[in-house]
C-alpha cells in the first residue's frame, strides 16, 4: 500500500498531522499502520485533496480563432500546477442540441486529459425540447447549466433565462449566469470605436463596473422569481458584491464564483505601452484597485465560495493580434489553469484550511463531486496535492506547460508551490513537471441543487 508519511493533511476543518494510506487509487485509511509497499515522504509539507477548476474553456473554436490550449495541453498545465480535476464547458450551437454540444465536447475530451474532467453545459437557447434535454445531460452526469448576459452569439433572453433555471430547480441543476448587459456593452463598444477609440485600454471602459452590477442585479432577480438558487460566474467587482450581499441577506442561495486575476492583478495593466494591454482583455475585465479589495474582503469573510481560472487562453501572436485595429476584436481570455494554486496560495492571504475550501471542497460540494473528490476521506480518490509552503518559484511562460506564448503572471514571485500531484494514487507530476500523461477519465456529477 503506498503510504504518504510524515505530512500535514489538509481539509476545510483543519490541519491534521497523519498518515495517509492508498490502494487501488483510493484513500484507504488515514491514520494507523498498514503494510507499506511504497512510501512518499511528505515532511515538511502539507497534503491538500487534489484541486478542481470549476470554470475552464479549453479547445474552442471562437470563428475568428480558437484557444491555444487543447484538453492535452490545458489538462497537463493544470495536472503540474496540483489541479486534478477540471470543468469545462460544453457550449451549444444555437441550431443544435445540448446532446450534440456534449458528443462534441465529450469527443474531444476522451483520451486526451491528464486530469479528470467533467462539462458543464451553456444553453444558448431555449425551446420546447431543451427540458428534455436537460433531463437526458443530468442523466449523462451534467448537472450545471451556463447562460450568457452579453455576447450576440450566445446570449439568452431574460424570459428564456428565467425559464431555464425554472427547469433546473425542478432538475436539481445549478445555473450559472455570465453577468454583463449585452444591449449596454454594444452601445459602449459602437461609442468608443466611432470616436477611433480602438486600442486596448477601451476595452474596460466598454464594460465598466455598473453593466455587471446591474446585470448581477437582474440575474438574481430572475432566479428569485424562478425559486432557484444561482451560480454568478467570475465576479470581477464590488458593486456586484453588494448585490450579492443584498439577496444573501433575504435568503436567496447564491453561489460566488471569482478568478485569480480580479484578486491579483488591476486596470492598470490596460496602460501599458502599445498592445502589451491585449494580454489583459478578457470579460468581464480587470477592475479598479477598489474592487480588487473588495474581492480579497469578501474571501477572507467567507462569502466567496470557489476561485475557478475562467482559463480561456489566446497566442499574444496570432491571437489577441487580430484586435490590434479594433480592441472589440481581441479575443476575450486569459491563461490560467496552469498557476491558480500558487497564486491563491501567495496572494490571497488565507489559511490552507479556507484555500483547500475555495480550490478543492467546494466545487466538489456544489458541482456533485464530493466527497469523491474534494475530500481526504476512506473512499475518496487518491487526488493529492504534496504542497510545499517554501516552495519558492516565479512564474514565467518560458518554462510553462500551457501551450499559450505568455502568462498574465510574468515574474510573479510564488511563495509556495506544488512539490508532487498524485491522480487516482498515481504519482503523475512533480515540480511542475507532468511525468505521466493521458491518464484522466470523465466525472459524470450528482445533480445536488
Ligand atoms: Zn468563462
Amino acid at each position: 500500500m503506498l503510504h504518504i508519511k510524515n505530512g500535514t493533511l489538509v481539509t476545510g476543518t483543519g490541519l491534521e498531522y497523519a498518515s495517509l494510506w492508498i490502494r487501488d487509487g483510493r484513500i484507504e485509511q488515514i491514520g494507523g499502520e498498514l503494510p507499506e509497499t511504497e512510501a512518499i515522504d511528505a515532511s515538511g509539507m502539507l497534503v491538500f485533496p487534489g484541486f478542481i477548476d470549476a470554470h475552464t474553456h479549453l479547445q474552442m473554436d471562437t470563428g475568428a480563432t480558437r484557444t491555444a490550449d487543447s484538453f492535452e495541453t490545458g489538462t497537463a498545465a493544470a495536472l503540474s500546477g496540483g489541479t486534478t480535476a477540471i470543468i469545462d464547458f460544453a457550449t451549444q450551437e444555437r441550431d443544435k442540441t445540448l446532446r450534440e454540444a456534449y458528443e462534441t465536447w465529450s469527443g474531444r475530451a476522451t483520451g486526451h486529459c491528464s486530469c479528470d474532467w467533467g462539462l458543464h453545459m451553456a444553453v444558448t437557447g431555449w425551446n420546447s425540447g431543451t427540458r428534455r434535454d436537460l433531463e437526458s445531460m443530468a442523466r449523462t452526469g451534467v448537472t450545471s447549466l451556463k447562460a450568457y448576459m452579453a455576447y450576440d452569439s450566445l446570449r439568452i433572453s431574460d424570459s428564456d433565462l428565467r425559464s431555464l433555471m425554472e427547469a433546473g430547480r425542478e432538475l436539481g441543476l445549478i445555473v450559472g449566469v455570465h453577468c454583463e448587459l449585452g444591449d449596454e456593452v454594444n452601445r459602449r463598444v459602437r461609442g468608443l470605436l466611432s470616436q477611433g477609440y480602438t486600442q486596448p485600454r477601451y476595452h474596460p471602459l466598454s464594460r465598466p463596473a455598473e453593466v455587471e452590477a446591474l446585470a448581477v442585479r437582474r440575474a438574481l432577480q430572475l432566479a428569485r422569481e424562478a425559486g432557484a438558487p444561482l451560480w454568478v460566474v467570475h465576479l470581477s467587482t464590488g458593486s456586484g458584491l453588494e448585490e450579492i450581499r443584498a439577496a444573501r441577506k433575504a435568503g436567496q442561495r447564491v453561489l460566488v464564483e471569482t478568478c485569480p486575476q480580479y484578486l491579483t492583478l488591476n486596470d492598470d495593466v490596460y496602460g501599458r505601452d502599445g498592445f502589451e494591454g491585449a494580454k489583459f482583455v478578457c470579460s468581464p475585465p480587470l477592475r479598479g484597485e477598489e474592487d480588487r479589495q473588495a474581492l480579497l474582503g469578501a474571501l477572507s469573510s467567507g462569502e466567496i465560495d470557489i476561485i475557478s481560472t475562467d482559463h480561456c487562453s489566446f497566442n499574444f501572436a496570432g491571437g489577441k493580434d487580430l484586435g490590434r485595429d479594433d480592441f472589440s476584436r481581441i479575443p476575450n481570455g486569459l491563461p490560467g489553469i496552469e498557476h491558480r494554486p500558487m497564486l491563491v496560495w501567495t496572494a490571497c492571504g488565507l489559511k490552507p484550511e479556507n484555500m483547500v475550501k475555495v480550490l478543492s471542497e467546494n466545487p466538489a460540494r456544489v458541482f456533485g463531486l464530493y466527497p469523491r473528490k474534494g475530500a481526504l476521506l476512506p473512499g475518496s480518490d487518491a487526488d493529492l496535492v504534496i504542497w510545499d509552503p517554501a516552495g519558492a518559484r516565479v512564474i514565467t511562460a518560458n518554462d510553462q506547460v500551457q501551450n499559450v506564448d505568455y502568462t498574465p503572471w510574468e515574474g510573479f514571485m510564488a511563495s509556495g508551490s506544488p512539490r508532487q500531484v498524485l491522480l487516482g494514487g498515481e504519482l503523475c507530476a512533480v515540480n511542475g513537471r507532468v511525468i505521466r500523461s493521458g491518464r484522466g477519465r470523465y466525472l459524470p456529477r450528482l445533480a445536488v441543487w
